[in-house]
């Protein structure tokens, strides 16, 4: 499989035919760009959320760095999941393995966020790859019909989305209960696979969060720098009902786009958004079959060497995590 899978579907925004003529340059660079894939493209490609639209501006010009394996000298080849991967383990704020335990069974705390609930989504699963016909079935998402799930993208390196996505969610979990709020995942590294984007929209609604995020990374061209955060346009067709949450949503994306930049010092994405960070979407399941404010964040492009050393950094990890916990804080305050 490609990237013209559930990425480049024609029911994304796709502004202007400058754009609509480097989609197709774009994909005429793909084939190189997944040399070093492997089994991740072979299951779905980068999936719901990444990709969007990414790789149509901006990648033109700038070819996908071809790459056989070989680890990009921006990304270490060693598991960045088990920390900083440039620094001795240890200097980290808080390794993978070790994430979990440090928000672990920890005592409701009291704070501003008290009573409030967080759904916090960590994009795909590290074991999606190993069930490919389950993730492949199609779910209905309102507007129409895709894949329950799909592995997510990774660095040249082949340090896996899912992994930064658990990551991040461990570290931001942390940072929100210290603030009072009680929080849920939609998977934390214990399913088998998935679950699929309809489960993990239906997840935030039956908890009935006051705010939901789901955490991305990108699978772009080369080149392609910085984050985004996707917000919920209107929706109104079968399931999808998106009505009732497109402006609080887009106060959420404001606010957590607007810490991410001041927290983290990353610039908003370079090839999405003109400038701002923010992109509006319409074929994401995880945000049409959402009835509450719900975003995505994409932190950063996978696929280039210099954001891969950011998002394969603990260090930055803990400051991308704390950008999104001081947005919904500032929204959930009001
Ligand atoms: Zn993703």
């Amino acid at each position: 499989m490609s990237y013209t899978g559930p990425d480049f579907e024609p029911s994304q925004p796709r502004r202007s035919p400058l754009r609509r003529a480097l989609t197709v340059a774009v994909a005429a660079l793909v084939p190189g760009a997944l040399l070093g894939w492997g089994v991740y493209a072979a299951v779905g490609g980068p999936g719901e959320g990444d990709g969007g639209g990414s790789g149509r501006a901006g990648g033109a010009g700038t070819p996908a760095a071809p790459s056989s394996g070989a680890p990009a000298s921006g990304a270490p080849a060693s598991s960045p999941g088990d920390g900083d991967g440039k620094k001795p383990a240890g200097s980290s704020p808080a390794p993978t393995s070790k994430a979990p335990s440090a928000s672990g069974p920890a005592l409701p705390a009291s704070g501003p966020l008290t009573g409030k609930v967080v759904v916090i989504d960590p994009g795909h699963n590290p074991a999606n790859f190993q069930h490919a016909s389950e993730i492949n079935r199609k779910v209905n998402v309102g507007t129409h019909w895709k894949e329950c799930d799909t592995t997510g993208t990774a660095t040249n390196a082949g340090w896996p989305e899912a992994k930064f996505t658990l990551d991040v969610a461990h570290r931001l979990r942390t940072l929100l209960q210290e603030q009072g709020a009680t929080v849920k995942l939609t998977q934390d590294g214990d399913r088998s696979f998935g679950p699929c984007v309809d489960e993990r929209a239906r997840i935030g609604n039956e908890a009935k969060a006051d705010a939901a995020i789901s955490i991305h990374a990108d699978g772009s061209g080369a080149g392609n720098r910085g984050f985004h955060v996707i917000m919920p346009g209107s929706v109104h067709d079968g399931a999808a009902d998106t009505r009732a949450i497109v402006a609080p949503s887009a106060e959420l994306g404001e606010r957590v786009a607007g810490a991410f930049v001041r927290v983290t010092g990353t610039a908003p994405s370079n090839y999405l958004g003109d400038g701002t960070g923010l992109v509006t979407r319409t074929d994401l399941g995880g945000l049409n079959l959402s009835t509450v404010p719900k975003v995505f964040i994409e932190c950063g492009n996978m696929r280039d060497r210099t954001d891969a050393a950011l998002l394969t950094s603990g260090s930055w990890r803990q400051k991308a995590a704390q950008g999104m916990s001081e947005g919904i804080v500032s929204f959930l305050r009001g």
